[in-house]
C-alpha cells in the first residue's frame, strides 16, 4: 500500500476555446505527490489552475491527459472507489436553496450510498456549529453557514482526503478560526489528510506540513513548509535613529529604502553579508540608532519571488 493519499503524473487540462479565443492551458502537466495524513496547502495566484487540479480531483472536471491515483485508486480504472476517498468543500456556493441543511447531508449521503444507519448528519451537524439550523432553509443562511454546510456536506461518507478549495476568502475571523479547529481536528483525531487552496500565506504558513506553489498550470516548487521558509535567504535591519533619516546610503550588498516614519531599512541576504557588517555599515553614516529591529522575509517572499512572471 502507498504511503501517498494522492498521486498525480503529467496531469494537463486544456479548456476548449469559447468563441474567437484560444483553447486555454490551465494545467501544463503537474506531478504531485500528497502524503498520507498530512496537511497539505496548494498556493498559486489568482487563474493559476488551482480550482482546475482540486476539481479533477473532485471528478467535477475531466482531465484532458494524465492519471490520478486518490488512496490508491486510479481515477480511470476505478472511479467509484477512488470518488469514495475524496471530499471535497468547492470555491463556490453551490446549495440547493430548498434543503435544510440536514436535509442535504441526508441526500449527500444518498449519493454517496451510505446506508441510514451509518449516516452521521447531526453529529457532522454539531461539528461545524448548525445544529440549531438543521431544520431551517439553506436560502435562509448567512454566507457563513452556507461555507459550513458545504463543508458538513464534504464529509457525509468519512472520506480519507478532504479538500478545501479557498474555504476562508472572504470569511470573517471567527468563522476562518472555527474552520481551522475543525480542519486540525479531523486531521489529528482521524488522521484525515487535508488539502487545501488559500490566498492567506499566514495561513499557510501556519497550518500545512507540506506546500505546493504552482503558477500559470506549472508546478513552480513543492517542500516542507519548514524547507521553503529556511531557503529564505533574505533579512531586514530597521534602524530607528534619534533624527529622522533622510538619505539613503549606498551599498553593493545591502539594498536600501526609507520608511515614512523616518526609520531605514537594510535588506541583504545572510549569505552574502553578516547582520554585525551591517549595522557596522549603519553606523558609519553617522546615524544615531535609538533602535534597531530584524525582520525575517516570509512565504509572502519566496511566493513573490517564484511566481514572478518570466
Ligand atoms: P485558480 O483556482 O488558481 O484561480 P482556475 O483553476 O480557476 O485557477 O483557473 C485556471 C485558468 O483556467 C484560468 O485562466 C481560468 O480563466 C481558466 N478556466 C477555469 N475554468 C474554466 C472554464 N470552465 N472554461 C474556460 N477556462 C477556464
Ligand atoms: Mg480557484
Amino acid at each position: 500500500m502507498t504511503e501517498n493519499a494522492i498521486e498525480i503524473r503529467g496531469l494537463a487540462k486544456t479548456y476548449a476555446s469559447a468563441k474567437g479565443s484560444p483553447a486555454k492551458h490551465a494545467l501544463k502537466g503537474i506531478d504531485l505527490n500528497i502524503a498520507k495524513g498530512s496537511i497539505f496547502g496548494l498556493l498559486g495566484p489568482n487563474g493559476a489552475g488551482k480550482s482546475t487540479l482540486i476539481n479533477i480531483l473532485a471528478g467535477l472536471v475531466i482531465k484532458s491527459e494524465g492519471s490520478v491515483r486518490i488512496w490508491g485508486f486510479d481515477q480511470d480504472e476505478n472511479p467509484r472507489q477512488s470518488r469514495a476517498a475524496i471530499g471535497v468543500m468547492p470555491q463556490e456556493l453551490n446549495l440547493d436553496p430548498f434543503f435544510s441543511p440536514r436535509g442535504a447531508l441526508e441526500v449527500q449521503a444518498g449519493l454517496y450510498g451510505v446506508p441510514k444507519s451509518e449516516r452521521k448528519s447531526d453529529e457532522i451537524l454539531e461539528l461545524v456549529g448548525l445544529s440549531d439550523k438543521a431544520h431551517s432553509y439553506a436560502r435562509t443562511l448567512s454566507g457563513g453557514m452556507r461555507r459550513r454546510l458545504l463543508l458538513a456536506k464534504a464529509l457525509v461518507h468519512s472520506p480519507n482526503i478532504l479538500v478545501l478549495d479557498e474555504p476562508t476568502a472572504g470569511v470573517d475571523i471567527e468563522l476562518r478560526q472555527m474552520l481551522w479547529r475543525n480542519v486540525r481536528r479531523l486531521n489529528q483525531e482521524q488522521g484525515m489528510t487535508i488539502i487545501l487552496t488559500t490566498h492567506y500565506l499566514e495561513e499557510a504558513e501556519e497550518m500545512c506540513d507540506e506546500i505546493a506553489i504552482i503558477n500559470q498550470g506549472s508546478l513552480v516548487t513543492q517542500n516542507s513548509t519548514q524547507t521553503l521558509l529556511s531557503q529564505i535567504d533574505g533579512k531586514s535591519m530597521v534602524i530607528h535613529s534619534v533624527e529622522p533619516i533622510t538619505d539613503c546610503p549606498q551599498h553593493p550588498k545591502i539594498s536600501t529604502s526609507l520608511r515614512k516614519d523616518g526609520s531605514l531599512v537594510l535588506t541583504y541576504n545572510m549569505s552574502d553579508i553578516t547582520a554585525d557588517e551591517v549595522l557596522e555599515f549603519a553606523r558609519a553614516q553617522n546615524i544615531k540608532i535609538k533602535d534597531v529591529k530584524t525582520e525575517q522575509a516570509d512565504l509572502e517572499d519566496v511566493f513573490l519571488s517564484l511566481t514572478k512572471s518570466t
